[in-house]
């Protein structure tokens, strides 16, 4: 199993002005490269495989600048851009994605024609060092005189995975204007205990955003999006804000608004990571060794995309919650499965009937009387389907177990934060 660690660097003024250089420089490289692959593409030759283009550039003089283990990276990178255009190319053809993807680019600026400065890519621990304090790496031949063959700087931030390191970028964040370390280190996957098969399966939608059925529990739980989307949308206001004063003083984009798209999408991503953690936590509390994950199409056939439909442009964010709670339970070594939704809004999970949707969250069969969530019904119909039980199962729907994100971490309405609970049971004891 792959995991990134991801710490701020912290160049100083000397530093910066050569990261700078040897940025630019595989921005050099980036771009010779990729024109030539244009250049075959366009003339309809095909475009050459990565070890073509290693012989072939190996007396240039933009990878001549760099060292190897940077230079080879950068046309690695250049060419896995083309490998993963025309991945996004079948599934267009297979009619998979609405739009057909732009042929892979330059790193430049597309307004005043300048390269840019992206990242530098590292192919192998035998050319870097990362530790918890710094990380150095080697300098190009013609830099090292004074400063010696090796370039450290200082790094800030928490080392969370261990293993055998892999690659590592040094990417720089033009909205930020920081530098930051991402390096991939292998790590074992961790080893299943053999438990009793226990199952769970996950309903996903716009306004809850989780649904969650686990076998032998009388109560679903529901993460509602309401404080998500309301979080969303204040930026997304602000955005708007910043573009219409743009629109006034006749500009497209601003340092500030490209700094507002990040953090509306960073802040999205926060609740989405504590999300997949918590359900990840749950699953393991209750032993779950299986869980069933909706596939996406069910969202798509939903018309509802949640209040003012501030998700339907979205749709991203649905596949990166999905990817979370993957890589959660990859984590905790639950095995994720997943499921083709057959219907499964649109029957009772206790009888099988169909049910009637009187109001958008309600669900009420008309055979049997009980009134479902529509999601918590939803979910149990796909922990069934998922371990082919038949309808008619132990369920009697109790009242979902609500949770809530109150932007630092998921709440339910039933479990008070850890100060009170302490509080409740010492005045209890003293009673
Ligand atoms: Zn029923």
């Amino acid at each position: 199993m792959k995991h990134t660690n991801v710490v701020r660097v912290l160049p100083d003024k000397q530093q910066k002005q050569i990261l700078e250089i040897i940025g630019d420089r595989c921005a050099a490289l980036y771009n010779a490269v990729q024109y030539r692959c244009r250049q075959a593409f366009f003339r309809g030759e095909p475009v050459p495989s990565y070890a073509a283009l290693c012989s072939e550039f190996e007396e240039h003089p933009a990878y001549k600048a760099l060292p190897s283990d940077i230079g080879q990276e950068v046309i690695k990178k250049a060419r896995k851009a083309w490998d993963s255009y025309f991945a996004c190319l079948r599934l267009y053809r297979k009619g998979d994605i609405p739009r057909p993807p732009r042929v892979p680019g330059y790193w430049k600026d597309r307004r005043t024609g300048k390269r840019l400065v992206r990242l530098i890519p590292v192919k192998s621990p035998r050319s870097y060092s990362l530790d918890a304090r710094t990380v150095s790496l080697t300098l190009p031949t013609d830099l090292r005189e004074k400063r010696g063959d090796r370039l450290v700087l200082r790094t800030k931030g928490l080392l969370r995975f261990h293993g055998r390191p892999k690659t590592l970028e040094l990417k720089y964040d033009p909205v930020r204007k920081r530098w930051y370390a991402h390096q991939v280190v292998e790590v074992p996957e961790p080893v299943r205990k053999v438990r009793p098969e226990k199952h769970a399966a996950i309903d996903l939608g716009a306004r809850v955003l989780v649904a969650l059925a686990i076998e032998g529990l009388g109560r679903q739980l529901l993460f509602s999006a309401r404080e998500v989307i309301k979080d969303f949308l204040y930026w997304t206001n602000q955005i708007a804000k910043e573009q219409s004063r743009l629109n006034r003083a006749g500009r497209k984009t601003s340092r500030k608004l490209r700094r507002l798209y990040q953090l509306r999408a960073r802040r999205l991503r926060h609740a989405f990571v504590a999300l997949a953690a918590e359900v990840a936590r749950i699953l393991k509390r209750h032993r779950v060794t299986t869980l069933f994950l909706e596939d996406l199409t069910g969202i798509r056939e939903d018309t509802d995309f949640g209040p003012k439909n501030v998700l339907v442009h979205n749709f991203w964010a649905f596949r990166m919650l999905r990817n979370l709670i993957e890589a959660a339970c990859a984590r905790a070594g639950i095995k994720v499965v997943p499921m083709e939704p057959r219907g499964t809004s649109s029957r009772c999970a206790v009888c099988g009937h169909p049910v009637r949707r009187p109001v958008r969250h309600k669900a009420v069969c008309e055979k049997c009387g009980r009134v479902w969530h529509a999601d918590a019904n939803a979910a149990l119909n796909i922990l069934l389907q998922g371990s082919s039980k038949e309808h008619g199962a132990e369920a009697t729907p109790q009242k979902p177990l609500a949770y809530r994100w109150d932007r630092h971490r998921w709440v339910s309405r039933f479990k008070p934060a850890a100060g009170t609970l302490k509080a409740a049971s010492g005045s209890r004891t003293a009673a």
